[in-house]
């Protein structure tokens, strides 16, 4: 049977976002993001991170050094018994200085691609899984791949509810934060 997933926006949502982190040391994890995750894998799904990183394509930072930050963050959830499976990313910008980055690409959210990548590669039923974010392109995201979209609070989440109401789009659920957001999942499973 094909697996089920909670899809993950990593800035705004798992840590704080402060614009383009450079380094881990500016990686401020939510304290109650090891036990999101923990709970995620008891229940059976795959915890994914999907993410823009255009700071990549803005020439802030090395793409060697993004992926030296996110096995940093899957060392920081291991030490706490948490897996994060799998971190997707984006690092594309349209108006890129670095000519392989300067693309409009498919990937870049609401765009489904990293989910599409993720649902090949891991062997996703994306129409039972969640997405959890704080931004309209998170939602979007995840009505676009057809999966339970969940807005966070955190974040940008307050400015996002409103221009999703503005836009008349409603997510699923709207959570305090991702703790509470995955709360809300398990509650909805069907207990077996
Ligand atoms: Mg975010
Ligand atoms: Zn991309």
């Amino acid at each position: 049977m094909k697996k089920r997933a909670v899809f993950l926006d990593r800035d705004g949502n798992i840590n704080k976002d402060v614009g383009y982190p450079d380094s881990y040391k500016k990686i401020k994890i939510y304290p109650y993001s090891y036990e999101a995750v923990r709970k995620i894998n008891r229940a059976g799904f795959l915890a994914v991170v999907i993410t823009n990183q255009s700071g990549v394509g803005r020439g802030l930072i090395k793409e060697k050094k993004l992926n030296e930050i996110h096995e940093k963050m899957k060392t920081a959830f291991k030490k706490k018994n948490a897996c994060l499976d799998h971190i997707y990313y984006c690092p594309h910008y349209i108006n890129s200085p670095i000519p392989k980055y300067r693309i409009d690409c498919r990937c870049r959210k609401p765009y489904p691609g990293m989910a599409l990548k993720a649902a090949e590669q891991l062997d996703i039923d994306l129409s039972r899984s969640y997405m959890i974010g704080d931004k309209v392109e998170d939602v979007l995201l995840g009505i676009n791949i057809n999966a339970t979209p969940i807005l966070v609070l955190t974040g940008f989440g307050k400015e996002s509810r409103t221009q999703l109401q503005r836009m008349k789009i409603e997510p699923a659920f709207v959570a305090k934060n991702l703790l509470d957001a995955v709360n809300w999942i398990l509650k909805s499973e069907p207990m077996d």
